[in-house]
């Protein structure tokens, strides 16, 4: 077996072939799992192939009833679930229980929503009036899962639950760093669900999340970086295999004149220092009216000197990943070189593993700050004229994951203005935990909706079916054409388009489906 998997510092570290699981915490190791090859991947993928069938062919109420059974047994072990999260990914525990529920949360709406969803529909037949017209959605077979480990549970599950409502089997990679939950989830579906391997977990690094991208899986739901997501669409379009692409962010925050400075500071400081920063829709930047700019600015660096570090009533936990701190320090120093200062924090805010949060001010566009994403406890903060300033350079980003607004008149205008796939108005991150809200972003941060009905479209084809209802007295649909056929035509365009009585009920009819 081929080991070519590269080490973290603070993640799984590499032995031959198993990967050891670090707490980034303590550095203890607290678990290992196998380095699955290329053909183990597409082992597991043959035996999803044969579970999609044996799951397809239950009908839907049983589907239903399976995943409830899931649902409740991950319920039952909910605290189990949180500690494993807490050790692997070393956020404190009460994040992970919130991350624990978030998922649930959207393993229930996908069971739910499921048969309402992808019920067949009837569309407009339009011009062929003597047909029937209807649109079908059928389950795509297996699909390849490939998570991070910033969220282990929450972000897998936005995929993993919408893909098993609609019908699909999964192999699920979670991160090398966050592999244990992966498997728990696995094991707990392999003993409440009658299907055997519907949901597999495959282990290993990128070389094993490359094999699952090129293997014979029907789609890729990839929830990662966007220079991994470029690898995994290369891979993938070996086979033309369709893709779902959740990639990063560079969330922006605008404060308009006539927001309620408080609350937005406070939010701002919630959704960039959550998780230690280390969320695809974290705030990465904060664009503030400089009618309110110095009471924002005094609120975050307060709030920001009181975040708790480490410990067990903590508000933010260690970083993950190591290597992450060191592209946390890189955007700090190029922003203070460039300019910057900061009012809380800075690069010597290191502590082993732990990164107390840094605030900055004068930042300009031109800055890594600005740009890429930190992925740490950090906010950068622009001053600019109003809301509308704010709107039109949160735009100049190659990124649009989420963003947040806080303001008042013409809040919800310039909020539709905001490049970005979520919005939240007057307050940050909330879409994410409404499961009935489409989630994806647009650009350097992918394509493809998970949540919602559209998270389960995802997982299927759309078919389009014609039934022949009655004969029509000129059959287009054949060489039997009438000698006058071409003047019938013509006579029928201008009834029909050109805009007068037949027109409009025709109009009217369509709108109707
Ligand atoms: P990575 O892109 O590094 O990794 C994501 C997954 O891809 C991991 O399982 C990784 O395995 C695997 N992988 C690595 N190389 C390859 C490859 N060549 N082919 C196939 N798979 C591969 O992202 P991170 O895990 O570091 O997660 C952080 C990123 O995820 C951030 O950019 C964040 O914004 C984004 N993200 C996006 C979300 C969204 O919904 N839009 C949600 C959450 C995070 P391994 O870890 O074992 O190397």
């Amino acid at each position: 077996m081929a080991v070519t998997e590269s080490s973290s510092t603070t993640g799984a570290t590499d032995n031959s072939n198993v990967i050891n699981v670090l707490n980034p915490s303590t550095g203890e190791v607290i678990g290992s799992v196998p380095i699955h090859s290329e053909a183990e991947v597409n082992a597991s993928v043959s035996r999803a192939r044969q579970a999609a069938q044996d799951w397809q062919a239950l009908p839907m109420p049983a589907r239903k009833s399976e995943l409830d059974q899931w649902r409740h047994a991950l319920a039952a072990r909910a605290d189990d679930l949180a500690d494993l999260i807490h050790r692997e990914n070393g956020k404190p525990r009460v994040d992970a229980i919130v991350e624990v529920a978030m998922a649930l949360n959207h393993l229930q709406h996908a069971t739910n929503r499921a048969a309402k969803a992808l019920a067949p529909h009837r569309v407009s037949p339009g011009i062929l009036a003597n047909f029937r017209a209807r649109i079908s959605y059928h389950p795509l077979g297996v699909i390849g899962v490939i998570g991070p480990w910033n969220y282990p549970i929450f972000t897998p599950m936005g995929s993993i639950a919408y893909a098993l409502a609609a019908g699909n089997a999964v192999v699920f990679k979670p991160s090398e760093l966050t592999p244990l939950i992966g498997r728990l989830l696995a094991d707990i579906a392999a003993r409440t669900m009658s299907v055997p391997n519907l949901v597999q977990v495959v282990t290993g690094g990128g070389t094993t999340g490359a094999a699952l991208a090129r293997s014979a899986v029907d789609k890729v739901a990839f929830t990662g970086s966007s220079a991994t997501g470029r690898k995994v669409m290369a891979a993938a379009s070996e086979n033309l295999t369709p893709v779902l692409m959740e990639l990063g962010g560079k969330d922006p925050l605008i404060v308009a004149g006539d927001a309620d400075v408080d609350k937005a500071a406070e939010a701002a400081l919630f959704g960039a220092l959550s998780n230690a920063g280390q969320a695809c829709i974290s705030v990465e930047r904060a664009y503030v009216a400089n009618s309110v700019y110095d009471q924002f600015v005094s609120r975050v660096v307060d709030g920001a000197k009181r975040i708790r570090i480490g410990g067990e009533d903590a508000d933010i936990g260690a970083m993950t990943r190591s290597e992450q701190i060191d592209i946390i320090r890189e955007h700090i120093s190029d922003a203070l070189d460039k300019g910057a200062r900061a009012v809380v924090g800075g690069v010597d805010t290191v502590d082993g593993n732990f990164v107390r949060p840094t605030v900055l001010v004068d930042v300009t566009a031109d800055m890594k700050i600005m740009q890429e994403e930190t992925f740490g406890p950090v906010l950068p903060i622009i001053e600019v004229q109003d809301a509308e300033e704010g709107v039109r350079q949160a735009n100049q980003t190659d990124f649009g994951l989420g963003s947040s607004i806080f303001g008042t008149e013409r809040v919800r205008e310039l909020a539709d203005r905001i490049r970005a796939g979520m919005t939240s108005i007057n307050s940050v991150l909330a879409y994410s935990a409404i499961p009935s809200l489409p989630f994806g972003g647009v650009g350097e941060s992918g394509f493809g909706r998970i949540h919602g009905d559209e998270g389960l479209r995802e997982f299927t084809r759309t078919k389009s079916t014609v039934e022949q209802r009655f004969a029509s007295p000129i059959d287009l649909l054949s060489f039997n054409l009438p000698a006058n056929t071409y003047d019938r035509v013509r006579s029928l365009i201008k009834r029909l388009y050109g805009g007068g009585v037949v027109d409009r009920a025709s109009s009217m009819i369509s709108k109707l489906f």
